[in-house]
């Protein structure tokens, strides 16, 4: 059943605080077909009636019900050798790309996992059109997640499964890089004391 797929990935993104209750989106490629989240649907509790099929150039009826971020997860389709994408709003993730033009994890397991992760948009005169290009653009070069300066992050994969598990392991190292920086915040509040 293609909707257990969705149910499992949505429910764990919302249990890990990687999206709230109606954000992100899923979707996965069949041909020349995607399957994609509604729009304002519940990650937590996605149903049958949450799944819109549209086409990957072409609209049809069940267009405009499909998620806002459809033109991104197309433009990535048509760049790609995808079959699956996972967008999240990864908390640590998001905010570390407000700071920095890339997110490297510390950790060499996931360093070889992930790569650097770009983040794109990052520049003040990125034009909001061309960001679904721009995302995709950086998806192509080899890289398997990239996040959107100060809004989420875009992973691929075969399987939904595949792409998540990117997310997951992109927002662990952001965390890590988190607590890493509020230590040395700490190590330089006490020397002042
Ligand atoms: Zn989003």
């Amino acid at each position: 059943m293609i909707v257990t797929q969705f149910q499992i990935v949505g429910r764990d993104l919302f249990a890990r605080g990687l999206v709230s209750s109606h954000a992100g989106s899923l979707s996965i490629r069949l041909g020349d077909r995607i399957i994609i989240t509604r729009r304002g649907s519940m990650m937590n509790c996605l149903q049958d009636s949450d799944l819109i099929e549209t086409g990957v150039s072409r609209n049809n009826r069940f267009t405009p019900l499909a998620s806002p971020e459809l033109p991104v997860h197309r433009s990535i389709y048509k760049q790609t050798q995808a079959l699956a994408i996972v967008h999240a709003h990864p908390p640590h993730s998001t905010a570390l790309s407000i700071i920095g033009s890339e997110i490297a994890p510390i950790n060499t397991e996931y360093q070889c996992i992930l790569g650097k992760v770009p983040v794109v948009g990052f520049k003040p005169e990125s034009n909001v059109k061309d960001l679904a290009s721009e995302i995709a653009g950086a998806l192509k070069a080899q890289q398997r997640i990239v996040m959107v300066r100060g809004h989420g992050s875009f992973a691929i994969g075969q399987l939904l499964e595949e792409a998540y598990s990117f997310t997951s392991v992109l927002e662990e190292s952001s965390h890590v890089i988190w607590l890493l920086k509020s230590l040395q915040y700490g190590q330089a509040a006490q020397s002042t004391l």
